[in-house]
């Protein structure tokens, strides 16, 4: 499949200078056409700081200090979403990548009706169509994502926060973008919810062909819906791979002690094994593979150099990426 949205080489930092926190670090991402890629880490790995530099929405003190993001529209030259101006930026969000934020459900305005919200972004963005069709639109967009046409004149508080989370979807896909962003609240929703809703944009994405980045700490999620996943730990990409590859035999022993952390798909419950010791703190990040310090397979090598993304030496296979020395991986970087 070809690519829609190539992220190379990506470095974020909060502040700048010697203080400067480095919250994403050489990150190379390939979203294709139609996929679902899932994003898991713990919290703090830099999930929602790589995904807002992707659509260059970082809050201050957010800054990139590296790296681009190759976007290929349907039709048209790729270009660099690292180079566009204020306003091309404003237009790429809606309607080429759109982004749900992690608190999104909350970000409705609680004073307008959910009609109105919608339609102001269609108002906005297509103002030559008529007030008619941007109405029909708006109740289109909500019967895709569940919403039936009397709820439409609902304020936000009236809603429960999945159906809240499924409007934002909507209006994520009102200009029928080619990419949509999804950080997923991890407190805000239940499981049971988070479920649903991804099922829903994985249906939603079959109907109309757009390509889903996915973040969520819920692996167990992303191994039942999507089609590639990476994972995240301390700012990087430690591991990528086709799901079910990732959930068969994980490669990254970080990605392996996530597997752990989560109950069976099916069967019966397992007590949470978890990942002993904490995230890694950015201020001061362990030398060389900054999970060392939590690894049950660290050696010499693993605290003096810092292995990078790249394919598995020991055991070739050219559809998965994998950043531990234990498969000698500098040899062979991703592209
Ligand atoms: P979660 O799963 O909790 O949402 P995350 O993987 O999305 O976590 P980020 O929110 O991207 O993580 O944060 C990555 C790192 O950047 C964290 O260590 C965080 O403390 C730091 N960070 C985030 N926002 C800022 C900020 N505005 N200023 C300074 N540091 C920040
Ligand atoms: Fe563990 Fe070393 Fe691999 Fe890092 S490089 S994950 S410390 S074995
Ligand atoms: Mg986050």
């Amino acid at each position: 499949k070809p690519p829609v949205l190539e992220i190379k080489n990506l470095n974020v930092d909060y502040g700048l200078g010697e203080k400067a926190v480095q919250a994403v670090r050489d990150v190379t991402l390939t979203l294709r056409k139609g996929e679902v890629l899932g994003l898991a880490g713990e919290s703090g790995s830099g999930k929602s700081t790589l995904a807002y530099g992707v659509t260059r929405l970082l809050p201050p003190p957010g800054v990139i200090s590296g790296g681009s993001v190759i976007y290929h529209p349907p039709n048209g030259e790729p270009y660099d979403v690292m180079s566009l101006s204020d306003s091309d930026l404003r237009k790429f969000r809606w309607a080429e990548t759109s982004i749900v934020f992690q608190g999104a459900m909350n970000s409705l305005n609680p004073v307008h009706k959910v009609s109105t919200q919608l339609l102001d972004v269609l108002k906005a963005h297509q103002p030559h169509t008529t007030p008619a069709a941007r109405e029909a639109r708006a109740r289109e967009l909500l019967k895709l994502v569940g919403i039936s046409a009397d709820r439409m004149e609902a304020y936000p508080h009236q809603l429960s926060g999945g159906m809240r989370q499924r409007v934002m979807i909507g209006m994520a896909l009102a200009l029928e973008p080619q990419v949509v962003i999804m950080d997923e609240p991890t407190t805000a929703l239940d499981v049971v919810m988070q479920r649903q809703i991804l099922a829903q944009l994985v249906e939603l994405r079959e109907r109309l062909d757009f390509s889903v980045l996915f973040i969520t700490h819920d692996l167990s999620l992303l191994v039942e819906f999507s089609d590639r996943i990476a994972i995240m730990y301390g700012g990087r990409i430690v591991e990528e791979a086709r799901a079910a590859d990732l959930y068969r035999d994980s490669l990254h022993p970080y990605s392996e002690g996530l597997l752990k952390s989560f109950p069976a798909l099916r069967g019966p419950k397992k007590e949470l094994a978890g990942i002993p010791g904490s995230p890694p703190d950015l201020r001061g990040m362990p030398s060389g593979c900054s999970f060392h310090p939590r690894c049950p397979h660290a050696f010499d090598r693993c605290s003096a150099e810092i292995p990078l993304l790249g394919n598995p030496t020991v055991r070739p296979d050219a559809t998965r990426s994998v950043a531990c020395w234990l498969h000698d991986t500098n040899l062979t970087p991703v592209a």
